[in-house]
């Protein structure tokens, strides 16, 4: 919709501004190097033992790179393979509305069946204690996402450590979608499952270069997981996708020798969350607290009473700001009255769409 009725595209989560010319570079340079063969199945060496590095640095977890690693084709394929490994017929997984929308039938293709728990907003917090009730013989695993799409809240420690007894208590697994790891604010910190040692045997988590590298387009994201988990999961891995693309990971692995843009990302978007704020001030839309991700909730609650969904359409076609109405991320379609607009865009644009959206 956005492109049909030339809307400001604050919708779909991808950057509108260009990656950094000396990734290209990088890419170019492999290609011209000859590294266009199919790289080994579970990843190219480099990128691996460059990703545990990373992993070290920021965790100080000690992941090997040749067995607790697989580069998939982005987080999406990371979470396919891995559901595909782990879940079988008559299984159950629980996952929390509003969520990504690739969990749930990735589920239902392997024969399982989601169990959605609706988080309630403002703060979506994690009911522990209904969670606890939906537990049974049948549940194999969690899947968990901070921080966190559309919401931008994050886990806490004190959440982390909740979900540590539940896993260990019903030998459950845990997926935990940490695509936006670095993309986290006011000075917060990413409670990654990898820095709990009572969840190192259970958990997969899974990540994107997509995010960190502003390359959504690229498609290549990984897995770190124990290495009986890693086994299995190579085993989907080798049929579904085989190698991911060998010039891409060898450019990324190169650099990954300087982190510092990396880790750098969570000021970057952190300015502009801020920038987008102080776009929409006066708005009669209320932004919601945003700790991590790079989407802002924004409610009308009080300003309509009609459906998010239709506030969404007529902000496309009669503004020409899309956004995503977050009863689409609700398997019962909850509708709260809140859109989630992203704000990985050029500062131009957001404030383009902060002088339409003062208006509404
Ligand atoms: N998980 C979450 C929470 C996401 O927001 C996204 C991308 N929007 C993905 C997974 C998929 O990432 P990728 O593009 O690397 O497949």
């Amino acid at each position: 919709m956005a492109l049909e009725y030339n809307a400001i595209n604050l919708s779909q989560g991808f950057p509108d501004f260009p990656i950094d010319e000396k990734l290209i570079e990088l890419v170019n340079q492999a290609m011209r190097d000859g590294h266009n063969q199919y790289a080994p199945m579970p990843g190219h060496p480099l990128l691996k033992k460059k990703i545990s590095e990373l992993i070290f640095k920021t965790y100080q977890r000690e992941v090997n790179p040749d067995t607790e690693i697989v580069i998939t084709a982005g987080a999406t394929q990371a979470i396919f393979s891995t559901i595909a490994a782990v879940v079988q017929a008559g299984d159950e997984v629980i996952m929390f509305d509003p969520s990504y929308d690739c969990y749930d039938p990735a589920v239902i293709l392997n024969g399982g069946t989601p169990v959605h728990i609706n988080l309630i907003p403002p703060d979506f917090s994690i009911p522990w204690g209904e969670v606890r009730k939906k537990i049974n013989k049948k549940t194999k695993a969690i899947i968990v996402n901070s921080p966190h799409n559309p919401c931008g809240t994050v886990l806490s420690d004190a959440d982390m450590k909740k979900l540590t007894v539940l896993v260990n208590e019903f030998d459950l697994l845990l997926i935990s979608d940490e695509v936006y790891e670095r993309i986290i604010f006011d000075g917060k910190e990413h409670q990654s499952a990898l820095k709990y040692p009572d969840l190192k045997d259970r958990t997969i988590a899974i990540y994107s270069f997509g995010k960190t590298f502003h390359a959504t387009g690229w498609k290549i994201g990984y897995t770190v997981a124990s290495p009986k988990l890693t086994d299995e999961i190579r085993k989907a891995h080798q049929f579904i996708t085989f190698a991911v693309n060998t010039p891409m990971q060898v450019a990324m692995a190169e650099y990954l020798s300087d982190p510092s843009t990396i880790l750098l990302l969570g000021k970057f978007y952190q300015a502009k969350r801020d920038f987008f704020l102080e776009q929409v001030k006066g708005c009669s839309f209320k932004p919601l607290p945003c700790s991590g991700s790079y989407f802002q909730l924004m409610s009308f609650e009080g300003t309509s009473l009609e459906s998010d969904w239709n506030m969404a359409e007529r902000l496309t076609k009669d503004l020409k700001v899309a956004s995503i109405p977050v009863s689409v991320f609700y398997k019962d379609q909850s509708d709260f009255k809140l859109l989630r607009f992203c704000f990985a865009k050029k500062d131009e644009t957001l404030m383009k769409a902060g002088e339409i959206l003062r208006r509404v």
